[in-house]
């Protein structure tokens, strides 16, 4: 999915969780989060970068998805996060942890709207998702990266249903975003 829907569903679930546990933090601190909320939901996709090293190749393939990686699983969202929040001696550090955590997980949520997760590895290699999208034939998977891009943009994406679920997650992130002091 598009690096603004993740950046914007992160942002939410981060605000909803700051809001709910209401944690004795400075604005400062609080918008800080805030902003590593947009990067962490955002930095999951970067494992992208192993494929292109195992192909050699910075194109998209159908055979090799980074969603089939570990590093797309909820358990290594967990793994990870509890580690930041066990490890860490400061309020801020273990929200930072928590905010990771509610990145992680809305990454994981909009992906499996059409794509699919593995949201029970290591016990299942099944992809879960919400709705079917047909990208598996798209044609453009042996274009360069821009140009895919480009065209799953506009033939694809803009048809799938998670493209709408964007545009109001973030639509909703930049109302929070102005209306929040
Ligand atoms: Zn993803």
């Amino acid at each position: 999915m598009m690096p603004y829907d993740h950046a914007a569903t992160g942002y939410l679930f981060a605000f909803v969780l700051l809001k709910i546990l209401h944690p004795a933090l400075s604005l400062d601190q609080v918008n800080s989060l805030l902003l590593w909320s947009l990067f962490w939901a955002v930095a999951v996709d970067w494992d992208m970068i192993i494929s292109f090293i195992m192909l050699r190749s910075v194109r998209i393939r159908n055979n090799v998805s980074h969603r089939r990686f570990l590093t797309h699983t909820p358990i290594f969202g967990l793994v990870i996060g509890l580690s930041i929040y066990f490890l860490s001696d400061s309020l801020y550090a273990q929200y930072f942890a928590l905010v990771f955590l509610a990145s992680f997980t809305s990454h994981m949520v909009v992906d499996s709207i059409e794509i699919g997760i593995m949201w029970l590895w290591p016990f299942s290699k099944k992809q879960y998702f919400l709705f079917e999208a047909n990208t598996d034939s798209n044609p453009y998977i042996h274009e360069s990266l821009l140009i895919f891009y480009i065209k799953m943009f506009r033939n694809v994406y803009m048809r799938m249903k998670t493209f709408y679920v964007g545009l109001v997650a973030v639509f909703a992130a930049l109302v929070i975003f102005f209306m929040n002091p």
